[in-house]
């Protein structure tokens, strides 16, 4: 079996992977669960901790999608990932894994499968762009490059002016966050996972070592393992048990119209704007010229350029109305990279923060379960542990 091919299998059996750590499994693994965070991390680890029989509260301190998750552009996608193997690789199955989520019973998800295509404006961003497209196909990813005619042939609403060489990258979609939360709670909660909001976990209940619950603005309640899965605000709760999770965070700006009909299978990644059509007729459109603009500026003029931007190679929303402009908050690790595992010193208390959370959520709600209640230790993740910064 070549390189390629052997990728392709991993990809493919990627929720069968993993070794097992006797040690928790054999004291009796953990069966009571609290999930902190109804962001997509959360809703996919309480689903997937409830698809195999846990007894599941999944507690948000706003509601559902109230973070990053809510205002994320939601680009399902590895090929922008070229630069760390490992990471490419969790990417990779995390898109097989919303593949996966698709054939499962219980509430839809909103996917879009139709690919990814990119053109540039200069020549540095396009030698770079080829460059990322060999790696990844060098790494047995799906990606091709294009011209101006493949483009137009690709996107015929989209206005491409020149002959731009770019790529397609035809195995990537987005979703729609939102609404995939909803769905993944939906789920969960129909194999018996609770879901309580508002509800503010203010402190971590700990024991001889070991996690034993949360204290809410209401009231405590005992677990047998806790996940910490509260974005930019996992940071403030581990430091209190003395953790260190470094996080920062990024403005992304991004403008909603109200439904238009159908006009992008795929999404669009040309030189100043990038743009996909949510499952229910919504442009999303975000702008590089305004990319950390978020902090300044009126929003609503600021939602105004960036639509007038997307119509210049969207020209049928010029005149869409704004349904919202929304401003997230990205959580970023200090390094970059995801969080992900048992936190060093405290027992039982399971940590998943990340940038790029909604192409991992699948992978990283599959194997976060697997580790908490099996006592399994996926060695895949070991390059992305919180024992990194305890040092
Ligand atoms: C503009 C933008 C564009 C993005 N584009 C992409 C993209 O194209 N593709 C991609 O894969 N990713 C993208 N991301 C990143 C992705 O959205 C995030 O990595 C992901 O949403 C993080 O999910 P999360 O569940 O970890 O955190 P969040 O969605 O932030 O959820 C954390 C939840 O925890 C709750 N919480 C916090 N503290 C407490 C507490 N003490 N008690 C109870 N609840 C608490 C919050 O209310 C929140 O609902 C983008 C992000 C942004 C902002």
């Amino acid at each position: 079996m070549d390189r390629r091919q052997a990728l392709r299998l991993l990809a493919a059996s990627a929720f069968a992977l993993g070794s097992t750590r006797p040690a928790l499994a054999a004291s009796g693994g953990p069966r009571k669960v609290v999930v902190i965070g109804a962001g997509i991390l959360g809703a996919a680890i309480g689903y997937e901790l409830a698809k195999r029989g846990a007894e599941v509260t999944i507690l948000d301190r706003t509601g559902p999608a109230a973070g990053a998750t809510g205002n994320s552009f939601a680009y399902l996608n590895a090929s922008t990932k070229a630069s760390s193997r490992p990471y490419f690789g969790l990417n990779w199955l995390g898109m097989a894994g919303w593949r996966a989520w698709q054939q499962e019973p219980g509430a839809a998800l909103p996917l879009r499968w139709g690919g990814a295509v990119y053109w540039r404006g200069d020549a540095a961003a396009t030698q770079q762009l080829a460059a990322s497209l060999g790696t990844v196909r060098g790494w047995g990813y799906s990606g091709q490059a294009v011209d101006g005619a493949d483009i137009r042939r690709l996107v015929p609403s989209v206005t491409v002016s020149g002959d731009p060489s770019g790529a397609f990258f035809p195995e990537e979609g987005s979703v729609d966050p939102a609404e995939a939360v909803a769905a993944l709670l939906a789920r969960a909660r129909q194999l018996g996972a609770r879901t309580v909001f508002p509800a503010e976990v203010i402190g971590l209940i700990v024991a001889g070592g070991q996690v034993r619950g949360v204290r809410t603005r209401e009231g405590g309640l005992t677990a047998d393992a806790v996940v910490l899965a509260a974005g930019l605000g996992s940071g403030t709760l581990a430091q209190s048990l003395g953790v260190p999770l470094p996080l920062t965070s990024s403005p992304g700006i991004l403008v909603h119209t109200r439904p238009q009909p159908p006009l992008l299978d795929r999404l669009v990644f040309a030189p100043h704007s990038t743009i996909r059509q949510t499952v229910d007729g919504r442009i999303v459109s975000s702008s590089s010229g305004h990319e950390g603009g978020g902090g300044t500026g009126d929003p609503a003029a600021i939602g105004q350029a960036i639509l007038a931007g997307a119509a210049d190679y969207l020209p049928q929303i010029r005149d869409a109305a704004i349904e919202r402009v929304t401003i997230g908050q990205r959580v970023l690790p200090g390094d970059g990279f995801p969080i992900v595992g048992f936190v060093p010193k405290v027992d039982r208390l399971y940590v998943a923060v990340t940038h790029s959370g909604v192409t991992l959520a699948p992978v990283l709600g599959r194997w976060a379960a697997t580790e908490i209640l099996d006592g399994a230790r996926i060695d895949l993740l070991d390059s992305f542990r919180p024992a990194r910064f305890a040092a």
